[in-house]
Order: structure tokens, then C-alpha cells, then sequence
């Protein structure tokens, strides 16, 4: 369609023009591509769309997007979001063999990846396994149910700086052993608008990723908010052939094309917030969560799936240094001193971590400048740095423990005043 002279042509992936239709590029044979429109809840292929000036066109395998790339053939109906949701489940059990709980992540996360820039954060996950093979036999199954998922061996975020608009791909990386570096960038590139400046492409735009691990060296880096998969098979795994793979991808790709289209303008609107989980964990659960905007059904099964992840950090929370201050300070409000120095709460938590065997200290300097992280007004008299305890003071320490779970409030205490009138703990 060549309407003048001065229309500019845009390859896309997908593309939400301002009236509301949306736009996906599906795959018409080996390499070929077209384009889906979606308007008022119907369906058609097209070659070309004009809007206004600009003419959105398919976007080219192996020109403008790599062959791998997972793309849906077109739309096809399912029967309710649950029921598409359990029978992925079933799949990576019939066929990966994983524990139910590690089936339902998979496929949360599958789900999240068709809606990854409507919301904060972008899915991220990691894989772990004991077998290299099994864990890549997973990666090949859940390729067929992500959104424009590309499989690599190694990740080199410059390869992808020239893909066409509204492609937000899923990376599948199977490197087994992923570089901290990469770890980091994948933890800043989660939220949108925390892209890196250095340069264009994939570090601007929402995408999925997924990586996998045989280790447990990365235990302790891995955000709260990325989704933990274990791909250890509970009986022996089906072996897998390509000929499968294309079926299953075949069947599910264009259910899961026709939820986006059906879902992606309320699914971008609502905010599901489980009241019981918080940080980051509770980040998590709400972007996989607000994917089913009519199913409390699996807002339930989400929480449920993140609690035993949301108590690990918590404990982790309550383990750090700053909960160790916190609880120093908690303790001189509960002696009824009018104020403090940072030499006695350095000594007060020296105490308490010589209590809990934790083998180091505190210096006065340290525990200074997690003092100053509280803004609890700081002043420096003739005995140094110190604060007056002032029931101003003491809300706001206590309510800093209570957000970090501090030990102290599950201890043999006396409680305050101010203790009294905490919200009950999630806990
Ligand atoms: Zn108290």
C-alpha cells in the first residue's frame, strides 16, 4: 500500500496504535512474516497498516529479527485463562518431569513474558538443576511458550541493538555458568526508565530473560525479584524431539497471542497486590499476578508459590546489619533512655551479635553511617554523634524494625506504647 509520498516505513514486532488496535507480527511459513491486527476484538492478517504518516510493516526474519525467534502462526481460542494456565503446568510436568510448584512458576512466568511492558519489573528468572542437559531440555520447552523467545548461548546485550519496534523479546540464555556482570545488568535493566545511556537497543526496552545455573555460586546475588525455577526432574524426563517442541509451540503460541490481544489493555491497568508478601518479593508477585486480572483463583496460587521465597528474605532482611542497629535502637527506646551516641548502640549491637555467635563486629564508623541511612537527625555534641530519643524518634524506629522483621519483636518483650500500636506482623 504506497499511500504518498512522505510515508515512512516502520518494521515492527508489535505496535498499540493510539485508537486502541493492536498490531503482532506472526510468522506465514518457514521465514516469512505478516502482520495481525486486532480491532474491536476481531482478528486479521494484513500486509501493511497505514496510520497517519507511518506505514508499519512486518518486521524480516533474519533481517531485522534473528531465525530462532519464537514467533505465533497466528490466533487460535482457549478455553478460560486458568485452564490455558493448568495445561501448560501439565505440559512441563507430562514432559520435564518438575515438581508441581516449579511447573506453576514456569508457567507464571511464561505468561508474564506476553505482557513484559506493561509492567515493573521485567520477568527474570533462574534456573537451576543438578544436570546440564535436563536444564536445557527445560529452556527448549519453555521457548515454546514464551513471547518472542530467543534462545542463546552466550548473551552479548550488543548484538541486539537494532531490533524493530515493539519487539521485546524473552532470552533464553543458556550459559551454565552466567557472569556476575550479567547478573547485574539484568537486575538494571528490570524496571523501565533505568535503561543504561551508553547506548541504544536491547538495555532500553522491556525484555524477558532467563538463565540457568548448575551451581550455587549466584545464590546470594540473585534478586528477590527475579522467579526461581528448579528444572530437576521428579521421575525420568520424556526425551525431547524437535518435531515436539514445534507442535507444542504451534498449539500454544497462538492461545497465548489471542490472551495478549484480549487482555494486554487491563492487564497494563491493574494492579494486583498481595497484602501479605512485601519488597521485592511482593513486586514479583503482583507482575506475575496482575497477568490474570479476573482469576483469584491464581492471585491465590502466586502468593502461595512466593511465600517460602518472601520468608527467606525476610530472614535474610532481618539478618543484615542494619536490622542489627535497628534492634540496638529498639533496645534503648526500651530502656527509656532520652538519648543516644553511636558509640552505645555500636556497643549494643556488638552485643547482640556476640549473643547470636555471628563472629564479627560492628565499627563505630559503620554503625554511624547506617544511622544516617535512617535520618534520624544526627548531631554532634561533646560525647560525638548521638540523637535525642524523642517519641518522634522512637515511632519511627519502631516502625523501621517492623518493616525489616527485626528479631527483636518475636523476643520475650515488654511491649510499648508505641510496640502496642504496630499493625500485627505478616509473619
Ligand atoms: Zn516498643
Amino acid at each position: 500500500m504506497a499511500a504518498s509520498g512522505i510515508s515512512v516505513s516502520s518494521p515492527i514486532a508489535s505496535a498499540v496504535l493510539p485508537h486502541g488496535d493492536q498490531l503482532e507480527l506472526i510468522r506465514k511459513g518457514e521465514n516469512s512474516t505478516s502482520l495481525l491486527r486486532w480491532t474491536g476484538g476481531r482478528a486479521s492478517k494484513c500486509r501493511d497498516v497505514q496510520f497517519g504518516r507511518r506505514r508499519f510493516i512486518p518486521a524480516a526474519i533474519d533481517e531485522d529479527l534473528p531465525t530462532e525467534i519464537t514467533l505465533a502462526t497466528g490466533v487460535s481460542d482457549y478455553k478460560s485463562a486458568a485452564d490455558l494456565f493448568d495445561r501448560i503446568v501439565h505440559i512441563f510436568q507430562s514432559i520435564c518431569a518438575l515438581e508441581q510448584n516449579n511447573a506453576e512458576m514456569a508457567a507464571f512466568l511464561a505468561f508474564a513474558t506476553h505482557f513484559v511492558e506493561c509492567r515493573d519489573p521485567a520477568p527474570r528468572a533462574i534456573v537451576t538443576g543438578i544436570d546440564t542437559w535436563e536444564i536445557s531440555q527445560f529452556l527448549q520447552l519453555l521457548r515454546s511458550f514464551c513471547r518472542h523467545a530467543i534462545p542463546v548461548a552466550r548473551f552479548a546485550p550488543a548484538d541486539y541493538s537494532n531490533l524493530p519496534g515493539g519487539c521485546s523479546p524473552t532470552f533464553l540464555i543458556s550459559d551454565p555458568r552466567p557472569s556476575t556482570a550479567l547478573l547485574k545488568f539484568l537486575d538494571a535493566t528490570q524496571r523501565s526508565g533505568f535503561g543504561m545511556a551508553q547506548s541504544k537497543g536491547i538495555v532500553n526496552r522491556p525484555f524477558s530473560a532467563v538463565i540457568v545455573t548448575s551451581g550455587h555460586d549466584l545464590d546470594d546475588m540473585i534478586p528477590n525479584t527475579f522467579c526461581r525455577i528448579n528444572a530437576t526432574p521428579q521421575i525420568r524426563p520424556q526425551l525431547l524431539d524437535a518435531k515436539a517442541l514445534r507442535r507444542i509451540a504451534k498449539t500454544f503460541q497462538p492461545q497465548l497471542l489471542l490472551y495478549r490481544l484480549k487482555n494486554r489493555s487491563r492487564v497494563a491497568k491493574v494492579n494486583f497486590d498481595p497484602d501479605t508478601l512485601s519488597g521485592a518479593t511482593r513486586a514479583l508477585a503482583s507482575v506475575l499476578g496482575s497477568c490474570f486480572p479476573d482469576s483469584e483463583e491464581l492471585h491465590k496460587r502466586v502468593v502461595k508459590l512466593l511465600e517460602p521465597q518472601d520468608e527467606e528474605r525476610r530472614l535474610d532482611h532481618a539478618r543484615c546489619e542494619s536490622a542489627v542497629v535497628l534492634e540496638a535502637l529498639l533496645i534503648a527506646c526500651h530502656e527509656g533512655r532520652a538519648s543516644v551516641h553511636v558509640g552505645e548502640i555500636a556497643e549494643l549491637a556488638n552485643g547482640i551479635l556476640d549473643l547470636r555467635g555471628d563472629g564479627y563486629g560492628l565499627e563505630a564508623r559503620k554503625v554511624g553511617s547506617i544511622l544516617r541511612s535512617f535520618s534520624l537527625g544526627l548531631r554532634r555534641d561533646s560525647r560525638g554523634y548521638g540523637f535525642l530519643l524523642s517519641t518522634e524518634c522512637q515511632r519511627r524506629i519502631h516502625q523501621l524494625g517492623h518493616a525489616l522483621d527485626v528479631p527483636f519483636f518475636q523476643g520475650k518483650i515488654d511491649k510499648c506504647d508505641i510496640c502496642k500500636n504496630l499493625p500485627p506482623s505478616a509473619l
